[in-house]
C-alpha cells in the first residue's frame, strides 16, 4: 500500500496535516528526524504510519505507562498490531509479547527508557529486525526543559548499540537550547528538523487577575462550557477538592483528581472523564501527564502555573482534535510571592537562579498586555505574529490608557519613606491611611505619606503595584520587602510617565470572547450521547470511538449510507466495522425527520 492508501484506509483521514507528510518521509528515508510540533499536531501519525509500510518492528520510547497503553488501544482500534512491555504486566502477558515479537507479528513496541536498562533487554532488541527507534516527549533528556529525566538523558545508548537503526525524536515544545541538547544526548546523525509554529491556532488564551478566592470568574467561564470536557488546575489539593464540591453545588458535573486519591478513586475519575461521563476534573497538575483525550474544550489554571513551559503543556492538553478551545488563567501577585517562596526551600544556588527566572516569565506573560501567542512563540524561539483574535490581549484591542503617575509616585515614596523594608500590602495599608497595629509600632501612621492614597481600594492599589512591577520599577526583596530600582528615580522625578489600561483600574477585566466559537450544531448532543454508550460498552475512552471533529461533521451531514459514512474524516474501514452501523442508524432516524 502507498502512504496515501494507509492514511486512508487505516487511519480514516484523507490528506495529512501540516509537516506530517515531511516527516513520513524523512522515517521512511532512512534519515533521523527531530520533529517539534505543538501537542495536537498529530505526532503519532508520523511514526505509526511509515512503521506500517516498513518491515520490522518499531520501538518507541514513552515515557509513562497510561501513555503508552492508551496508544496500544488506539492503535488496537484501527487493527493494528501494537504491544508494551511495562512493569505492571505479570511474566506471563510479558512472555506473550516476547513472543509475538519474535514471530514478527508486532509491528509497534511501546517501552519506557528504564527497560532500555534491563537485563537482556538490549541483546533481545538486537535480534529483531527493528525499523527505526521513536523517542517520544524527546525533551525529557534536557534539563534546561521541564520533566527532566535521568533514564532519558541515556537513551544516547541506542546510537551505540543500534549504529545503523535510525531515530526519531518528537516533542511539542523545545527552547533553542532543548533542541540542541536532544540532538546531543540522543546523538542524532545529521537529523532533518522538523519546527512548526509553537502557534495553537484553536485555543483561545485568556488570563486575568485572580478576584477574590475566583469562583465567579471561574462561573462565568464555565456558562460558556456547558456540557464540555475540561479541566480545572488547583494549586494544592484541598484546593482542587473544595473547588470540585463547589462545582457540584452548582450542579456542576465535575469530579476533584490528586495524587492523594486511593488508586482506584484516581482510576475511576480518570475513566468517568474520558468516557464523558463526567465534564470537569478539578485537578492538581498530578492530573494530565499521559492524558490524550482529544475532546477536551477547556482548561482552567486557577493560580500562576511555576514555568511557561507547564503552562504550555498544561493548556496543550485543550484542543488536540483542533477544533476550538478555550484557556483562561487566574493569577495574582500572590501567587508569585508564594511559588517563589518554593523555590526558596531547595536545590542548588544555580538551579534555583533558573528557576526564579523561570517564574518570572511566567508572570510577566500573565500581566502582559501583549499577545499571548506571540509571547509564548517568542518565548520557546520562534518568530511571532499577533494571532488577531485567539488572546485576550488582541481581542481587547486598543485599550484606553489611563495616567498614573501621581499613584505610582505615591507608592514609590511609600517604599522610599517606610525603608524599603516592607511587602506590599504593608505599603498600602500605610497609603490608605490603615490604624493597623503594625502601622502604629514602627510610627507609620506619623509619615507625610501616611492616607495620602485613600482614594483608591485595596484592588486597585494591588493593580498599581503589578504595573510598577511589570515596568521593573520595583522588585521583591528579602523577606517579599518591596524595593525601588534604578527606574523608580525617573518616575519620582516626573521624568516618566506610568500608564495602565484603563478597565484595569476600578473593574474586573472582562473579555467578550465571540459566543460559542463552533457552531454547536443540535444533532452533536445526540451523537456525543451514542459515542458515550459505545465507550463504555467497549471500555474504551470516548474520543476513541470517535473525534468530536468526527462526530460534529456527522451531525451536520448526516449521511444516509456506508459510503457517505467512510467520507467523513475520522472513520476508516475498521472503525465503520466497529460502530458504523450504530451511528448509521442515528444519522438516519435523525435525516428522516
Ligand atoms: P500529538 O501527539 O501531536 O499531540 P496526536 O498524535 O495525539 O497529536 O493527534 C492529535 C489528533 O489529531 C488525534 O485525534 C488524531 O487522530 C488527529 N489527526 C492526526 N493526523 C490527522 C490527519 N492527517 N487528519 C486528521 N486528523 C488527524
Amino acid at each position: 500500500m502507498q502512504k496515501l492508501e494507509v492514511l486512508e484506509k487505516v487511519f480514516g483521514f484523507s490528506t495529512f496535516r501540516a509537516f506530517q507528510e515531511e516527516a513520513v518521509d524523512t522515517i521512511l528515508s532512512g534519515r533521523d528526524l527531530l520533529m517539534i510540533l505543538p501537542t495536537g499536531g498529530g505526532k503519532s501519525l508520523c511514526y505509526q504510519l511509515p512503521s506500517l509500510l516498513m518491515d520490522g518492528v518499531t520501538v518507541v520510547i514513552s515515557p509513562l505507562i497510561a501513555l503508552m497503553q492508551d496508544q496500544v488501544r488506539g492503535l488496537g482500534e484501527n487493527a493494528i498490531a501494537a504491544a508494551t512491555i511495562n512493569s505492571d504486566m505479570s511474566d506471563e502477558e510479558r512472555m506473550r509479547v516476547f513472543e509475538g515479537l519474535k514471530k514478527g507479528e508486532i509491528k509497534l513496541l511501546y517501552v519506557a527508557p528504564e527497560r532500555l536498562g534491563a537485563n537482556g533487554f538490549i541483546p533481545f532488541l538486537q535480534s529483531l529486525n527493528i525499523n527505526f527507534f521513536v523517542i517520544d516527549e524527546a525533551h525529557c533528556v534536557s534539563e534546561w526543559g521541564h520533566e527532566f529525566r535521568a533514564d532519558y538523558r541515556r537513551l544516547g545508548i541506542l546510537k551505540e548499540q543500534f549504529p545503523d537503526t535510525p531515530v526519531a525524536a518528537f516533542t511539542a515544545t523545545a527552547t533553542p537550547k532543548v533542541e540542541a541538547d536532544m540532538i546531543e544526548a540522543l546523538r542524532l546523525n545529521d537529523p532533518v528538523r522538523i519546527r512548526a509554529k509553537v502557534l495553537r491556532k484553536n485555543l483561545t488564551i485568556c488570563t486575568q487577575k485572580r478576584v477574590s478566592n475566583g469562583r465567579t470568574q471561574l462561573l462565568n467561564f464555565l456558562e460558556r462550557h456547558k456540557n464540555q470536557s475540561g479541566i480545572v488546575y488547583t494549586f494544592t489539593r484541598k484546593e482542587a477538592e473544595q473547588l470540585a464540591t463547589f462545582l457540584q453545588s452548582r450542579h456542576i458535573s465535575a469530579r476533584a483528581y490528586h495524587a492523594r486519591l486511593e488508586p482506584e478513586e484516581k482510576a475511576e475519575v480518570m475513566k468517568a472523564f474520558m468516557r464523558d461521563q463526567i465534564d470537569i476534573v478539578v485537578a492538581t497538575i498530578a492530573f494530565g501527564m499521559g492524558i490524550d483525550k482529544s475532546n477536551i474544550r477547556f482548561v482552567v489554571h486557577t493560580s500562576l502555573p511555576k514555568t511557561i513551559e507547564n503552562y504550555y503543556q498544561e493548556i496543550g492538553r485543550a484542543g488536540r482534535d483542533g477544533l476550538e478551545s478555550e484557556t483562561l488563567l487566574l493569577y495574582t501577585k500572590a501567587d508569585e510571592i508564594q511559588k517563589r517562596e518554593l523555590i526558596d526551600g531547595a536545590l542548588s544556588e544555580a538551579y534555583k537562579e533558573v528557576l526564579y527566572a523561570k517564574l518570572q516569565s511566567m508572570y510577566r506573560f500573565a500581566l502582559s498586555s501583549a499577545c499571548k501567542h506571540r509571547l509564548l512563540a517568542v518565548y520557546f524561539g520562534d518568530e511571532g505574529e499577533d494571532c488577531g483574535d485567539k488572546c485576550e490581549s488582541c481581542l481587547r484591542g486598543e485599550v484606553a490608557q489611563q495616567d498614573i503617575t501621581k499613584e505610582a509616585q505615591m507608592f514609590l515614596s511609600a517604599i522610599y519613606r517606610t525603608g524599603e523594608r516592607f511587602g506590599q500590602n504593608h505599603i498600602i495599608d500605610v497609603l490608605r491611611g490603615s490604624q493597623a497595629q503594625n502601622i502604629l509600632k514602627f510610627g507609620h501612621d506619623r509619615l507625610t505619606v501616611f492616607g495620602i492614597g485613600e482614594g483608591r481600594n485595596k484592588n486597585e492599589w494591588g493593580m498599581i503595584a503589578d504595573r510598577l512591577f511589570e515596568l521593573e520599577a520595583i522588585a521583591l526583596g528579602e523577606h517579599r520587602a518591596l524595593k525601588l530600582m534604578p527606574k523608580a528615580a525617573a518616575i519620582l522625578k516626573g521624568e516618566e510617565h506610568v500608564e495602565i489600561d484603563e478597565d484595569k483600574l476600578g473593574h474586573i477585566r472582562r473579555v467578550k470572547i465571540t459566543e460559542d466559537h463552533e457552531e454547536r450544531d443540535e444533532n452533536f448532543e445526540a451523537f456525543r450521547v451514542l459515542r458515550m454508550k459505545l465507550a463504555a460498552e467497549a471500555d474504551l475512552p470516548a474520543y476513541m470511538v470517535f473525534s468530536d471533529k468526527t462526530l460534529h461533521a456527522m451531525a451536520s451531514r448526516l449521511p444516509q449510507s456506508r459510503e457517505e459514512m467512510l467520507q467523513i474524516s475520522g472513520i476508516g474501514e475498521v472503525k465503520y466495522g466497529r460502530y458504523g452501523e450504530a451511528f448509521l442508524e442515528l444519522c438516519r432516524e435523525l435525516g428522516g425527520k
